[in-house]
């Protein structure tokens, strides 16, 4: 008998009319006689009621003092509503139905308020509800320390709920229900004729998350990569099935067309380019540089270290502290805001001449000009200023073919 895991992300569950359509994804997969693991996020988004910001900004008014193990027991609130509403949904449908905790399901995790790290899952619980035929929810981005306090797993943490519950029952298939069709080879906000992928890698799909795609966290990948457990991101409002997410290896064993260079596009907006030369100045200059990042908990990107000097970019949000920092071991840095980091990302272009040639070609006929680039084996970053992203997104778009069926494709 198969086990799946579905996860219903916030606007799936927002109001009555989305959760009939969440009934019918678990009514379809209970009657075929699946044993069914449902996982929940936090009704809704920012400024309904239950949406996980909603419940933050009850706090807020207070000047935010609220202590990080408090802050976790109301985050908490959030999937505990959605999973007991379910529960109520199902019941009145006839279908038999628990709603737990994560940490009643067993997700234990490790102390850290509103970054806990699962350290184990113990399924003894869930199993046993299973084997009574029983639905059972879990509250997502939620678990428990093993003294039983209440941690949360940071935002966005209940697709990792799914993907670790998925890889400890050793479920058949995690499904990650949410209001898109799947993975999309761009965003269709800004590229119009963007399409939906039909299969694509873990690491194709890691490196869209990491990169600015919001469509899964990159963490819940991770997890479902390393244990083998395959995913599908599919609509709740639709019946298609959405994109697969395997290894490369099992799509090609199924005959899943897979070896195009390039799968799709992401892009963070807010990016600030830093170059500080070191004309006659010290000979530490990288170590003192990315030292003072650290330890002010800069995150750094971009990163080009040459003998003459440093590049590297960061937040929009990081600039300003930044280039005090800079300014405090008397560098002085060339600071060019503004930009936006493009990634194109595709498994199988490691190795592949010619990637590098199109996407310069693409941006070069397009009169938008590369501030920096990188590349690593299924992706290559280029730096552009914001004001170029919507330009350059349906440039490189066109140029590899996305917007093409993939039978019509290069
Ligand atoms: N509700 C949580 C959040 O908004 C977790 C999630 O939705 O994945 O971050
Ligand atoms: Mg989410």
């Amino acid at each position: 008998m198969d086990l799946i895991v579905q996860k219903f992300g916030g606007t799936s569950l927002s109001d009555e009319s989305s959760r009939r359509h969440v009934l019918r994804h678990i009514t379809r997969e209970h009657e075929a006689g699946s044993r069914l693991v449902v996982v929940v996020s936090a009704m809704g988004r920012s400024g309904e009621p239950y949406a996980t910001d909603s419940l933050l900004e009850l706090v807020r008014a207070n000047g935010d003092m609220l202590p990080p193990r408090e802050k976790d027991l109301l985050l908490s609130c959030g999937e505990l509503i959605s999973a007991t509403v379910l529960c109520s949904l199902l019941c009145s449908e006839g279908i038999p139905a628990v709603a737990l905790t994560g940490g009643q399901a067993g997700i234990v995790t490790d102390g850290r308020f509103g970054s806990a790290r699962i350290s184990e899952i113990r399924t003894d619980r869930m199993q046993k509800h299973l084997a009574d035929k029983q639905v059972v929810i879990v509250a997502g981005f939620q678990g428990a320390t093993e003294g039983g306090e209440t941690t949360t797993l940071g935002r966005g943490g209940s697709d990792t709920s799914a993907t670790a519950l998925g890889a400890a029952l050793n479920a058949d298939i995690v499904d990650i229900y949410t209001d898109v069709d799947g993975i999309l080879t761009a965003d269709p906000r800004w590229v119009s004729d963007a399409r939906p992928l039909s299969a694509v890698s873990y690491e194709e799909i890691c490196n869209m998350a990491q990169n600015g795609a919001k469509v899964i966290h990159p963490r819940a990948v991770e997890i479902a990569m390393k244990a083998g457990i395959p995913v599908r991101v599919r609509s709740t409002f639709s019946d298609g099935v959405g994109t697969l997410v395997t290894n490369a290896k099992s799509l090609r064993s199924q005959g899943i067309w897979y070896d195009k260079t390039v799968t799709g596009l992401a892009h963070v907006r807010g990016v600030t380019q830093l170059a500080v030369v070191n004309g006659n100045g010290p000979s530490d200059l990288q170590l003192r540089i990315f030292r003072a990042m650290a330890t002010h908990g800069i995150s750094v990107d971009f990163i080009n270290v040459m003998p003459t000097g440093v590049h590297y970019t960061v937040s929009e949000a990081d600039t300003d502290t930044a280039v005090d920092l800079l300014g405090q071991l008397d560098f002085e840095p060339v600071v060019r805001r503004g930009c936006a980091k493009v990634s194109v990302i595709g498994g199988g272009m490691n190795g592949e001449p010619g990637v590098m040639a199109v996407i310069v070609e693409a941006l070069t006929n397009a009169g938008i000009p590369i501030f920096q680039s990188a590349d690593s084996n299924a992706t290559i970053w280029v730096l552009i200023a914001e004001r170029n992203l919507a330009e350059a997104l349906q440039a490189l778009h066109s140029a590899f073919g996305l917007h093409l069926s993939p039978a019509q494709g290069t």
